[in-house]
């Protein structure tokens, strides 16, 4: 914990976590920097040289991220319930409209994702949705409702998406600056 390393003009904190793993590796999912190592590793300094150029550009492209938003305000205020309410709604709009079934609607904490969408039809939407705007949520519903249709991010998929977002890449680069902005203001 706590502890911190300076690669160029930047000074980026970071955590190791000793797991049951073959072998090392680093991650920022949650917007800060994660160092996991295999039990008996000593390497720790070796391997954060070894990706500082990696580490450097993932911690730049986060902070910019996070000074693109600086304006915007998470929402919450939204209730659970309410959030419910307004996904199941989005959920049976997008069912209608792109004619498609859907079975059940869940909302759960994800670690890396906003939805999925599992093989028997039942969408889950990360709770973590609920600090977001509302016209992002709908976004996020119809972008994995989507996926009924074409399973896989491929040109199919996106002219789909296009129909009715036709910037879509605007609102895909949107929820990665407020995941960010999350993991940042909530989940730490
Ligand atoms: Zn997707």
């Amino acid at each position: 914990m706590g502890k911190r390393i300076k690669i160029s003009n930047q000074e980026i904190g970071y955590q190791v976590s000793y797991r049951d793993v073959e072998y090392p590796r680093l991650e920022f999912k949650t917007g800060s920097l994660v160092l996991i190592l295999p039990r008996d590793s000593k390497s720790e300094e070796e391997i954060i040289k070894k990706h500082k150029d990696w580490i450097y550009k993932k911690n730049n492209l986060i902070q910019s991220a996070l000074q693109d938003l600086k304006n915007e305000k998470l929402n919450t205020k939204r209730t659970d319930k309410e959030l419910g309410n307004f996904v199941n709604q989005q959920a049976s709009d997008f069912s209608r409209k792109l004619k498609v079934d859907i079975n059940k609607v869940f909302l759960r904490r994800m670690k890396s994702k906003w939805g999925s969408l599992s093989s028997r039809k039942n969408l889950t939407i990360n709770t973590f949705v609920k600090y977001l705007p509302n016209w992002l949520i709908k976004y996020v519903v119809f972008h994995e409702m989507v996926h009924l249709i074409e399973r896989k991010h491929n040109e199919r998929f996106w002219k789909i998406i296009g129909a009715k977002y036709e910037n879509y890449q605007r609102y895909e680069t949107y929820l990665l600056k407020y995941w960010f902005l999350i993991q940042k203001e909530i989940n730490c």
